[in-house]
């Protein structure tokens, strides 16, 4: 027998992929990890050595804090070196926002580290859980014809799809394919073989080791705008204590009204050093704020484009920013470049 020569850690977080569910009260409830790899015995087959650990405990994933993006960073900076590639098992609800989070949080990173999850618990007869997993595997073991990782960035495989992470949001909470990256193309198309579309994902171009960040600081908020929205609505979250920055949803292409109050509000908020990034709440497309007078508007008064990027992204990288204590000015700046591929700007 010849002994593996590719490693992968799995991390599993919590979420419906380890699942089972109570025959009492028909609730879902999670089980002991160990449970996960006995439900697929096909893992054995891969031929990789495989490892796994466990967040104690375990969440659902609508309780993730930055505590935890950090906590995970720790887990695989401190596994880096041992292993080629990393699946992190998570629920799905905000897997988008972590796979988002992490990306910026693993500086340089040259491995890949793969989300994945699953709808339907991985012990129930029609699970997805299964095939998401043993995919996931497959990719982040992959390597190229010299011996380099595949897709050294942080991504989401989940159905037929492999998508860069931090472009990525949940669209159902019934189908399998539960994820979209709207505004970038897939990273691999997962069928009977793993397509990977080369051009579009990102291969580092130096060996800089990897520089891990805990820091976010979540003195941020999403404000959805919608017709008839009060001035106290928007007042409130303007002035919640201590807030640093504002994803603002607009409509279509970065459009929002353009009252007085509601421009007064924005200004004073503005003019108080909190940054108001512009992103579209349409489900794909990019903010143009010059292309209407209601957009051009916004501009005037300093909110800034989000560009193409997903809210999920947008909110993790000022998170990011200001838990690095970056001024106005620098978050400012760095909205408008792309870090880790999370908008499609140039650097
Ligand atoms: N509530 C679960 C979670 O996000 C749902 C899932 O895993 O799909 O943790």
């Amino acid at each position: 027998m010849t002994t593996p020569t590719t490693s992968v850690l799995i991390i599993y977080t919590g979420g419906t992929i380890g699942m089972t569910q109570n025959p009492e009260t028909g609730a879902l409830e999670p089980f002991d990890f160990s449970h996960l790899l006995d439900n697929v015995p096909e893992l054995r087959r891969l031929g990789f050595s495989i490892s796994t650990i466990q967040f104690d405990p375990i969440i659902d994933s609508s309780e993730t804090e930055p505590t935890q993006w950090a906590k995970l960073v720790r887990m695989i900076a401190d596994n880096y070196d041992k292993y080629d590639g990393f699946v992190v098992l998570h629920g799905t609800d905000t897997m988008a926002y972590t796979a988002s989070a992490v990306s910026f949080m693993l500086e340089n990173l040259g491995k890949p580290v793969i989300f994945t999850g699953s709808q339907l618990p991985i012990g129930m007869l029609r699970t997805d859980g299964k095939e998401n997993l043993i995919t996931a595997i497959e990719i982040a073991a992959d390597k190229d014809e010299n011996g380099h990782p595949r897709v050294p960035e942080v991504c989401i495989c989940f159905e037929n799809a492999l998508m860069r992470g931090n472009r990525t949001s949940k669209v159902s909470s019934q189908f399998f394919n539960a994820f979209v990256s709207p505004n970038y193309p897939l990273l691999a198309h997962v069928g009977i073989n793993i397509n990977y579309d080369d051009v579009e994902i990102h291969y580092p171009n130096d060996n800089k080791p990897l520089k891990p960040h805990f820091n976010m600081d979540n003195n941020v908020v999403v404000l959805k705008l919608f017709p008839g929205i009060s001035r106290q609505a928007v007042h409130q979250a303007l002035n919640i204590p201590g807030l640093k920055g504002v994803v603002l949803e607009t409509f279509g292409s970065g459009n929002a009204p353009k009252y007085d109050w509601f421009l007064a509000e924005l200004r004073d908020a503005v003019n108080r050093g909190i940054v108001i990034v512009n992103v579209t709440q349409c489900s794909s497309g990019s903010v143009q704020m010059g292309l209407y007078s209601t957009g051009n508007t916004l501009q005037g008064i300093g909110v800034i484009s989000g560009y193409d990027s997903t809210t999920e992204a947008a909110l993790a990288k000022l998170m990011f920013l200001f838990g690095h204590n970056k001024s106005y000015s620098e978050v400012v700046e760095a909205m408008s470049q792309s870090f880790v591929g999370e908008v499609s700007i140039k650097k």
